[in-house]
């Protein structure tokens, strides 16, 4: 999938506020949130609640890099409900994220990413707002580059989980293990 591209839409106005606030596509439904070591020991901090509460498995699908668990060959994603994250809360006017403060990278980046050092805005997706780059830039760029470093770091721990365990323990134990390598990356 193509989703690097300038986006070529010139007759959606440019806004200076946060859109997301107003704004009533609800990306939080159309997607399924895959999720990464950090991402999960953030959520699982931050609400006091153990992975399991909060993260389903979908069956991996990216073969090379799927978690080799007793239970197959997975990925980790955020629960739905309702059709949507389960971290979605839904009033009348207003779609909310009620995990704001740790909620994982992916939804911080959206609708961004980085082209040849600049931020853009992914063109073949739903959002419907036209962001005004220039005010977004500093602060995505780093949160960008943040989160590549943290599903490196997911990828090599995957790695290092299937070459040890292939298949051989359960969830649990992987997610005990993804856990304590983020811990011990923090403290070293
Ligand atoms: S990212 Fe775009 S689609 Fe999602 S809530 Fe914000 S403005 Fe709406
Ligand atoms: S975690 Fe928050 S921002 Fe991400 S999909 Fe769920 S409700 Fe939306």
């Amino acid at each position: 999938m193509e989703i690097l591209q300038e986006n070529p839409d010139s007759d959606k106005s440019k806004t200076g506020e946060f859109p997301c606030v107003t704004c009533h596509t609800d990306c939080c439904k159309e997607y399924v949130i895959f999720v990464n070591a950090h991402d999960v020991y953030r959520l699982s901090v931050g609400l006091g609640l153990a992975p399991e509460n909060f993260l389903e498995i979908y069956g991996a699908k990216d073969y090379s890099l799927g978690i080799k668990v007793k239970e197959g060959l997975i990925d980790l994603a955020l629960k739905q409900k309702n059709g949507g994250c389960e971290f979605l809360e839904e009033t009348k006017d207003v779609f909310r994220c009620t995990v704001n403060d740790f909620k994982p990278g992916v939804c911080k980046s959206y609708p961004f990413a980085i082209k040849n050092g600049k931020l853009i805005q992914m063109s073949n997706i739903m959002c419907p707002v036209d962001w005004e780059l220039a005010e977004f830039e500093k602060m995505m760029i780093t949160h960008l580059k943040k989160d590549e470093n943290e599903w490196r770091f997911y990828d090599k721990l995957v790695k290092e989980w299937n070459t040890k365990y292939s298949h051989r323990k359960p969830l649990s134990e992987f997610l005990k293990f993804m856990l304590d390598k983020v811990e011990s990356s923090m403290t070293s």
